[in-house]
């Protein structure tokens, strides 16, 4: 076994002994395997694992990688996860090559790639992204703003709305990072009476995974602890 197997395997159980310990089932968690900056050996390796979701923050990157699995036997049951900033420019090709998008933010954004959703493909099912610590940061809406581009979103015949997204400021007081979670989850829950296809709470990364599955995620982005630190010098 690799040692990208080895990681997986290792953070597959701690999914499991976390969801356990606060009465959760760990089949509610999913776990997205952050892959940008790395080869698609290393992604291979994962796959063969069992590893279907992965996610990506560049879109050129990603897209040659959805382009280069596609030609392989593993490619049709794997599931593509666009998680970085999207400019508009580059909306075409999410909405041409990705299962899922996590950080809409913006109405310009969610019609054009409502427009952009060729016919051929299933709707792009997308998460908002919420901007719930960090008030100088440019990604995310306040929770306020919740209701009106949820209800904008909803009516894009080409996008299918799941849920939320963050990701929190770095916090060391794990009760303070505990209650910050759940305040997303309250959010969640409150979208979720208004819209019952809302099943997916995206939080929680390699630092603070455990605190975002007590509070209720049910996707974890794990990106180093499965494939080490990412080296941007390349
Ligand atoms: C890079 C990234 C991750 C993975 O972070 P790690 O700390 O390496 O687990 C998760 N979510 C988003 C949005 C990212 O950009």
């Amino acid at each position: 076994m690799t040692t990208i197997q080895q990681n997986i395997d290792a953070i597959r159980r701690r999914i499991a002994e976390t969801a356990q310990q606060c009465g959760r089932s760990p089949k509610e968690i999913r776990l997205l395997a952050v892959s940008k900056t790395k080869p698609v050996e290393a992604i291979q390796k994962a796959i063969e694992t069992g590893q279907c979701l992965f996610g990506e923050n560049y879109v050129q990157e990603g897209v040659d990688k959805i382009k280069y699995f596609d030609t392989t036997p593993d490619g049709e049951w794997l599931e593509w996860h666009f998680i970085g900033p999207l400019q508009s420019n580059k909306s075409r090709l999410v909405a041409e090559h990705f299962h899922w998008m996590h950080t809409l933010d913006r109405e310009k954004i969610a019609r054009r790639l409502s427009e952009q959703r060729p016919a051929t493909m299933p709707p792009l099912n997308v998460l908002i992204q919420i901007n719930i610590s960090d008030e100088q940061s440019k990604s995310g809406i306040k929770l306020v703003e919740l209701p009106e581009l949820a209800a904008q979103i909803h009516h894009l015949p080409n996008l299918k709305l799941r849920g939320l997204m963050t990701i929190p400021a770095p916090e060391n007081d794990p009760a303070r990072q505990l209650a910050v979670f759940q305040t997303m989850t309250q959010a969640f829950n409150q979208l979720k009476t208004a819209y019952p296809q809302i099943d997916t709470l995206s939080m929680g990364m390699t630092d603070d995974m455990d605190n975002a599955i007590r509070a209720g995620s049910t996707m974890v982005r794990i990106g180093t602890a499965i494939f080490g630190t990412r080296d941007y010098t390349l």
